[in-house]
């Protein structure tokens, strides 16, 4: 047997990318030149800067998209209830192991052995035993008393402890809601900027995407909800999560601190297969290629997590520190492309689109949609057509069809420029503006747009679905077999 490197590249890629802007990123010449690198998703994450910081890059990416004529996708980061220290009168402290530190939600400098916490409730949540974990789980305390203010904790693993790190409780019930005051001053600040997706950290429960929505629509908009999952919480409640949210991210920050770093894969694993199965699409985040911050290339580690996540066909994957604060924000979009491209020049070699989605096989019989987009996606092998196209409302179509990984591109025409924002997240989309998208005949415009994005030439094989409603009851889901 002889292993290939030398893969021929698929007409366009399948898994999205998001990068996370801030100091190294956020003016308008690297936000164009991350564009055209490939990133398809900005992040703006809101535990960070100011509200006029953010609204100077959301323009900045709206102008860049608009002249590289592209549907860019712009997520606000909801900070949620992140909990974290206060600041040291010299900056830091330094926690030697088995030594006394007092952990104080008093308004106070932290100094030797003293630690000022932001979050109120400290006290009340944690009891004698518990673990609070500091600075992502670098160093470690273990609670041994309290009182109304005061937490006192044996330090198990030491080390320097800067200014507003954060504080990890795991299997601590966190009493505070999910959604702070601050997320919803910040979510009515995105929505009003016109932002396409609000994420929200530290889900616990189905009602936290529920309180959120109700926060949306009572404003007026329809901007859908990304739950981000990293609390072990939020995989006892994971089903119900899924269910609520419009995507999801699996926050593998905050998530790899709460749990213990072996249980991260196989978590992963679960959750992109469940959001898959119920049509959501799926992000996987951070630490993807963290050496990239610093070294110009990325570690083969990284590189094999990247192709892992691309492999078991989740939607996107993430960036944040390497595009927020790296050295190479530019370089390091690149080389994610690359590692996407060849992965996934090998999945088609090895005739795995369209049949790594795993239905549920207690099922007797398949919902509608699932169905279709199967039936469709084996089409698109046998027939070897070119692209998939569908002319959509609100996206429903589209997200059925993705969910079969089908291995012709997926061009999505909508009227709604809003709705071509929001589908450029999903797996495979191509998302096409086209103003009469419901008036020209279906047939045409099919044919119009496999010629104009140069997926297909004349003689051609390509298939038109329509017919998903938001209303099950309403579908009428139709698949047409065009030669161009
Ligand atoms: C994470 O914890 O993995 C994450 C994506 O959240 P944040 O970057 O906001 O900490």
């Amino acid at each position: 047997m002889s292993i290939t490197v030398n893969l021929p590249p698929l007409s366009s890629r399948k898994t999205k990318i998001i990068a996370t802007l801030g100091p190294s990123s956020n003016t308008a010449e690297v936000i164009h030149d991350l564009i055209d690198a490939g990133v398809n998703v900005f992040r703006l994450n809101m535990s960070h800067g100011e509200h006029e910081g953010h609204r100077k890059i959301y323009h900045l990416i709206r102008e860049s998209a608009n002249a590289l004529n592209q549907h860019i996708t712009i997520l606000a980061d909801l900070c949620g209830p992140k909990i974290r220290t206060g600041r040291f009168n010299n900056g830091s402290i330094t926690l030697k192991p088995g030594n006394r530190v007092v952990v104080t939600t008093r308004d106070v400098l932290g100094e030797d052995n003293l630690i000022p916490c932001q979050y109120a409730d400290l006290a009340n949540d944690v009891k004698s035993g518990d673990r609070i974990l500091l600075d992502d789980g670098k160093l470690e305390l273990k609670v041994i008393d309290k009182n109304t203010t005061d937490v006192t904790c044996e330090v198990i693993y030491g080390g320097e402890l800067k200014n507003n790190k954060g504080i990890n409780l795991p299997g601590v019930h966190v009493s505070c809601p999910s959604l702070t005051e601050k997320d919803r001053a910040d979510a009515l600040f995105a929505l009003a900027l016109g932002v396409d997706y609000l994420a929200l950290s530290f889900v616990r429960k189905a009602e936290d995407i529920a309180d959120l929505r109700q926060l949306i629509a009572s404003n007026g908009y329809e901007t859908h909800i990304i739950a981000k999952l990293e609390k072990p919480e939020a995989l006892t409640n994971g089903e119900e999560i899924i269910n609520a949210a419009d995507a999801i991210m699996i926050a593998r920050g905050d998530l790899g601190v709460e749990l213990n770093p072996e249980d991260v894969p196989i978590v992963q694993h679960q959750l992109i297969k469940r959001a898959r199965a119920l049509n959501k699409p799926v992000i996987v985040a951070t630490q993807m290629l963290e050496s990239m911050i610093e070294s110009s290339r990325p570690t083969r580690a990284e590189a094999t997590d990247v192709s892992n996540a691309v492999y078991w066909a989740a939607d996107a994957v993430m960036l944040s520190a390497e595009t927020a604060a790296g050295k190479f924000p530019v370089e390091t979009v690149a080389m994610m492309v690359r590692i996407i491209n060849q992965t996934e020049a090998f999945m088609r070699g090895q005739a795995i689109f369209g049949k790594t989605v795993s239905r549920e096989s207690e099922l007797k019989m398949l919902p509608f949609g699932h169905a279709v987009a199967d039936a469709t996606a084996q089409l698109c092998f046998d027939l070897k057509a070119k692209a998939i196209v569908s002319i959509t409302k609100a996206g429903m179509t589209v997200i059925t069809l993705c969910s079969a990984r089908p291995e012709a591109p997926l061009i999505a025409i909508s009227a709604d420029k809003r709705v071509c924002q929001r589908m450029n997240l999903y797996w495979g989309v191509i998302p096409v503006y086209c103003e009469d998208a419901g008036l020209t005949h279906p047939n045409k415009l099919a044919r119009h747009h496999a010629l104009k994005t140069g997926l297909a030439v004349e003689g051609d094989n390509i298939i038109l679905v329509r017919g998903f409603d938001q209303d099950i009851k309403l579908n009428t889901p139709t698949i047409t077999i065009l030669t161009v």
